[in-house]
């Protein structure tokens, strides 16, 4: 018996000296990921499990983090609320809250960061913060088009995958990201384009940076246009950005709307035109009273597809306007905002353009 007690020790002593210490090493190999939650679907409830009525930002953090199997296996996470709204509630900031977090965690010893955040304006924050985070380690948004309370809710497998991605060495120096539905798009090229859809998003003009299945990542390319370590934007001192509207262009537009939101105090106006940046004659001559008081007017396009031209059916020299180049009229908005921070020719705001 005493001799049983004795081997019983000697096996406990060897797996304290050997067996913990070694695990313990195993799980400090982890990358360090923080998961930033700003709310969302994916933090959404509903009363029922097949409605498609549902309340955004509803579970905390925790909770999401406990509902998906096996992801602490993948990254040593913790997780921060920054807030808990559905994205049509984003604001600037929130913007600078977050970025200003990113920017202080990645300065450390994170290896990487995962964003939760709504699916409605998820391409704008991450383009913004595509501008302003200075670390080339990956961020990553995700988002679910479905509640966490859904049927075959799409959550989970977004956050673990999302993780995955931003655990992963090779996603270092791809700016931001996001991950849904198996899909890596890039902040420059991604786009919302269903309303309800799980697989509601793309990147018409550039694709897919990569796909993500179960936790294999595998990237095909990097992402087009300037971003983070090589941006020239920061959110140091930053409290608030200019105000700039974005109007809609259609048949028979009426060109008092560009006057009212000069009117109104907008510092920037981006028009989200027909086909190739255009606009009424109308329009355009409104334009010019714009840009002639110093408030540039920005012209990209109500199309998700394809480049809008400088001088293409528009002589900008004339009106004072800048081409959008491949940014949708909500990206291009946020371009704007930070190039408002200085005092810029049109020829430069241009060159931005065509550089992010
Ligand atoms: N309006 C919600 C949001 O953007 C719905 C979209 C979503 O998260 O899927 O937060």
């Amino acid at each position: 018996m005493k001799k049983q007690l004795h081997l019983k020790s000697i096996l406990a002593v060897m797996l304290i000296t050997f067996m913990i210490p070694y695990g313990y090493s195993q799980s400090t190999k982890l990358p360090k990921v923080v998961i930033l939650a700003t709310g969302g679907t994916i933090a959404g409830k509903g009363a029922s499990e097949t409605g498609s009525a549902y309340t955004s930002g509803q579970v905390t953090i925790e909770s999401m983090i406990d509902a998906v199997p096996n992801i602490r296996k993948l990254a040593n996470l913790s997780g921060e609320q920054l807030s808990n709204v559905g994205s049509q509630d984003m604001s600037v900031e929130i913007w600078l809250k977050l970025a200003k977090r990113i920017n202080e965690l990645l300065a450390g010893d994170v290896d990487g960061i995962v964003i939760t955040h709504g699916t409605d304006t998820q391409e704008e924050t991450a383009f913004f913060l595509n501008l302003v985070v200075k670390s080339d380690k990956p961020v990553v948004l995700t988002a679910s088009m479905r509640p966490s309370s859904a049927l075959s809710a799409d959550g989970p497998l977004n956050l673990y995958n999302a993780v995955a991605v931003a655990a992963n060495p090779e996603a270092k120096g791809r700016g931001i990201m996001v991950v849904i539905n198996d899909k890596i798009f890039s902040a420059h090229s991604v786009t919302k384009v269903n309303t309800t859809n799980v697989d509601a998003f793309a990147a018409p003009m550039h694709g897919q940076l990569g796909d993500v299945n179960f936790g294999n990542v595998e990237f095909y390319h990097y992402p087009h246009g300037l971003h983070t370590t090589k941006s020239e934007f920061s959110v140091d001192g930053l409290k608030e950005l200019p105000r700039v509207d974005i109007v809609y262009a259609c048949a028979d537009m009426s060109p008092d709307l560009i006057d009212i939101m000069v009117k109104a105090g907008a510092k920037g106006i981006v028009v989200a035109g027909v086909g190739d940046g255009n606009m009424t004659s109308t329009t355009l001559e409104a334009a010019k009273r714009a840009t002639s008081k110093g408030i540039p007017v920005v012209r990209s396009s109500r199309l998700c597809e394809g480049a809008v031209l400088i001088h293409g059916e528009v002589d900008d020299a004339k009106y004072g306007t800048v081409a959008s180049d491949e940014l949708n009229p909500q990206k291009a908005r946020v371009l704007l905002m930070m190039a408002l921070l200085k005092k810029r020719s049109r020829e430069n705001l241009q060159q931005l353009f065509l550089d992010y």
